[in-house]
């Protein structure tokens, strides 16, 4: 177990922007093969939240020298009409990377289109067959979020294997994806969901505490061990005046914020643990730009894969 006396902050802006000068390498490699990673991104309806994702994946794919497009269908979309069009861009020579933005109309059978996508295209990573490759060891797409993880724990020289690593989250997106990179980096690993039985002492037994639920601060101080590595993957966004003193009372930059946007975003983990913490992530600033820097490296591995380079 690595331990220090001094909560060290895993930056994930910095891992991120690491990550994305070497993808940018590897794109000008591809491109003097006359190469030209392509992503495109499928964004039904209008959604806030999820049009500022698309405009920034679209965005750093240009930055990155990757041929990146959106598609928006409207919302009224039929399940039938999304299949064509990812049976369109499953075809498309020019597009390594089909990115369908959850989440989709209630109306639309998102598991059928998830399957739809070609596995070779699944930048995402959720299509069944990348998560049996997933999990039997092969190379495969592997899920951003868990991915970026997984590097920033690396490149940050905190050790995992023999840890005991607690995931708390079983979605296919985070938890079950990280639990089962983590087994692959040889840590020892607990899942645990919303049904756990003394969900805290799990939490206080790990080295490495994963949290990936969505509901703000839940993972309280008392719930961690000191000197243990935090990784908060929650987005939370908080409103009331009575949450923000219980998290952030005497924090001056987070005040400034909430009193200018009335709201300010947070994860699962209550920040008054991060004191004990050997390394965390902050909310925002840790795993979400790394979501996105995965994305990107992911594309430019399918782009690898399809045409039978190594990656
Ligand atoms: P899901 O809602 O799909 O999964 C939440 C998981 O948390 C479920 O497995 C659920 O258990 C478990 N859970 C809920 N309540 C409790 C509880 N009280 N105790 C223990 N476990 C509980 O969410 P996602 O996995 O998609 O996302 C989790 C969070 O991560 C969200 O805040 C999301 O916004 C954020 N996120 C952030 C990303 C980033 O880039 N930073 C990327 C993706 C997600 P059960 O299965 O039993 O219901």
């Amino acid at each position: 177990m690595t331990t220090t006396t001094t909560p060290q902050i895993l930056d994930g802006n910095a891992i991120a922007a690491a990550i994305q000068t070497e993808v940018t390498k590897d794109v000008q490699q591809l491109h003097l093969q006359g190469i030209r990673p392509g992503l495109t991104v499928v964004l039904v309806g209008n959604h806030p939240a999820s049009e500022v994702y698309v405009r920034n994946k679209v965005k750093t794919s240009a930055a990155l020298g990757i041929k990146s497009e959106s598609i928006t269908p409207p919302a009224s979309v039929t399940t039938e009409e999304m299949l064509a069009l990812i049976a369109t861009l499953n075809a498309r020579e020019d597009i390594d990377g089909i990115l369908i933005q959850l989440p989709l109309p209630a109306h639309v059978d998102a598991k059928r289109l998830l399957e739809a996508v070609s596995p070779e295209k699944d930048v995402d990573g959720f299509h069944p067959v990348n998560v049996g490759r997933l999990q039997s060891g092969q190379p495969s797409l592997i899920p951003c979020t868990p991915a970026g993880i997984i590097q920033m724990l690396k490149r940050s020289g905190i050790l995992i294997s023999g840890q005991h690593a607690v995931v708390v989250g079983r979605s296919d997106i985070v938890g079950k994806p990280m639990a089962m990179l983590l087994l692959h980096e040889n840590a020892t690993v607990t899942i645990c969901h919303s049904k756990t039985k003394d969900l805290a002492g799990f939490c206080r037994s790990a080295d490495i505490l994963v949290a990936a639920i969505g509901k703000a601060g839940i993972i309280t101080p008392a719930m961690v061990r000191p000197g243990a590595v935090l990784v908060d993957v929650g987005m939370n966004r908080i409103t009331s005046q009575e949450d923000f003193d219980r998290f952030f009372s005497g924090n001056s930059r987070r005040e400034a914020t909430f009193r200018e946007k009335g709201s300010v975003l947070m994860g699962d983990i209550d920040p008054h643990a991060f004191a004990l913490a050997s390394y965390y992530t902050p909310v925002p600033g840790g795993v979400g730009p790394l979501t996105i820097a995965m994305l990107m490296a992911n594309t430019v591995r399918a782009a690898r894969l399809r045409r039978g380079l190594p990656v």
